[in-house]
């Protein structure tokens, strides 16, 4: 795998410190195949790459990671960057109803997705109508009327009720279009969704069509729906539509799918747009905000190693660090609640403990890591919250009683509250070893 790949990469550049033309390389070629491999785009690779290259050259050296680390995190970075940095919800007109139009291709998955939106913002509190403009195809009226039923939302079809395949086939999407809003506004409907036909490949009149619904209700969002396996076609298609209705977001569809969804980071480098939505499926719920972090993640294929980054940098939080120095320096007590908060750090740890022999001075952990699961955690938060602040404070004067009214309340035995001061005691032990020590353990503060 990639990860395999690249922690090979990394070994050899470990202890070499600064980011060489070569290091940058290497990362480059290996990152390059990740994108191909997902389906991004070809010149989007070329130009997502150079970019890369010439940021990593740049880019300050850091004590946390190693060379090779430091390009998939600007890699990374940059990824998360064109994915729309943050995610962006519809936004809501001042007046409404909201008209939100669905563009894409035949089989995008528009139809579904209306359902699906529809559904959400009616839990959301909203009043939506469905639009049912697709008169291309004869069973397209009914579908979005079958989806509107199931998401419990009217819709708004040609002749409703009625809709027999000639008046259907002969009516007029755009004439269907505003009078679905005229409608919406009439029975105070907050949001109207527009579902319009598409082709099986981008064609003028199509995309006229298109433009004639978006001007012709003045539509506020117009969400283009692409299939995540469409692959190098992204491009084309998204130019297409972005020129033909001037999309304002992309949904993203069918991603439950094998596809690495390197189509988002295409459609997003070539028209700056937001991807907003993802969909993972047929049902009403398979669908989701768009994350471009874990869209990131996904399309490298590598989120082990970028966790081991995260953690990595994290652990190296130097201010963390010295805070910590400076409260063993001021002979200040390691209390049960620094205890816990090491706990739930450990935890949060736990989940890569296949990586932790990548980290330098980790090895000393492993066997702690062995031990823990989710149910210790759960069960040291719970004695410890059983505790009185004055307690998690000063643990010495935790004496029997107070020992059992402890396990009464975290509904433990009493032995587990002493095997819990013992660890504490040994824990605060080492802790106060490492203060007079001058520091913590190379990229582990806070690590027993
Ligand atoms: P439209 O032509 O753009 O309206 O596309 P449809 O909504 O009719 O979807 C085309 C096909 O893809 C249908 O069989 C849908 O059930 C299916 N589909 C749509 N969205 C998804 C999705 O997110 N995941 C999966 N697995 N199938 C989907
Ligand atoms: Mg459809």
């Amino acid at each position: 795998s990639l990860s395999d790949r690249l922690t090979a990469t990394f070994k050899n550049l470990k202890g070499k410190g600064r980011l060489s033309e070569a290091d940058i390389d290497g990362t480059a070629r290996e990152i390059r195949r990740a994108l191909l491999d997902a389906d991004v785009a070809v010149p989007v690779v070329r130009q997502f790459i150079a970019k890369i290259k010439a940021r990593a050259l740049g880019a300050e050296v850091s004590e946390a990671l190693n060379p090779g680390q430091q390009v998939v995190k600007i890699v990374n970075e940059e990824l998360v960057g064109i994915l729309g940095g943050k995610t962006r919800e519809l936004a809501f007109a001042k007046q409404p109803p909201t008209i939100i139009m669905l563009a894409g291709l035949q089989g995008a998955g528009k139809t579904t997705l209306a359902g699906k939106l529809a559904y959400r913002l009616k839990n959301q509190g909203h009043t939506p109508l469905l639009v049912a403009c697709d008169l291309q195809r004869p069973n397209a009226v009914n579908q979005l009327q079958v989806g509107g039923q199931r998401a419990g939302v009217p819709v708004y079809a040609p002749h409703p009720g009625v809709s027999s395949e000639a008046e259907v086939a002969t009516g007029d999407p755009v004439a269907v279009a505003r009078d679905g809003v005229a409608q919406a506004r009439q029975a105070l409907h907050d949001v109207v969704i527009i579902d319009t036909a598409g082709r099986l490949g981008v064609d003028e009149e199509l995309m006229r069509q298109a433009s004639d619904i978006r001007t012709a209700v003045g539509a506020h969002e117009v969400l283009f729906v692409i299939d995540a396996m469409i692959g190098q076609d992204a491009v084309a298609t998204a130019q297409a539509f972005d020129e033909g209705v001037d999309f304002t977001g992309v949904v993203l569809s069918k991603l439950d799918g094998d596809a690495r969804g390197g189509a988002a980071l295409s459609v997003a480098s070539v028209t700056g747009k937001p991807v907003m939505y993802a969909s993972t499926g047929e049902g009403l719920k398979d669908f989701e905000v768009f994350h471009p972090d874990r869209m990131a993640r996904r399309i490298l294929d590598m989120g082990d190693v970028l966790s081991l980054i995260e953690q990595a940098e994290a652990s190296w939080d130097k201010g963390e660090a010295a805070k910590m120095a400076k409260k063993f320096a001021d002979q200040e007590d390691f209390t049960l609640e620094d205890f816990l908060a090491q706990m739930q750090q450990l935890k949060k740890m736990g989940s890569m403990k296949k990586l932790l022999g990548m980290m330098p001075g980790a090895q000393g952990m492993r066997k702690e890591l062995e031990q823990f699961d989710d149910s210790s955690l759960g069960r040291i938060e719970a004695i410890i919250y059983s505790m009185t602040p004055h307690e998690r404070a000063a643990p010495k004067i935790i004496n029997g009683s107070r020992r059992a009214r402890i396990a009464k309340g975290s509904g433990v035995h009493v032995s587990e509250i002493n095997q819990l001061l013992e660890r504490f005691g040994q824990a605060q032990k080492m802790m106060k070893r490492m203060a007079s020590g001058g520091g913590m353990p190379a990229g582990m503060p806070g690590m027993g």
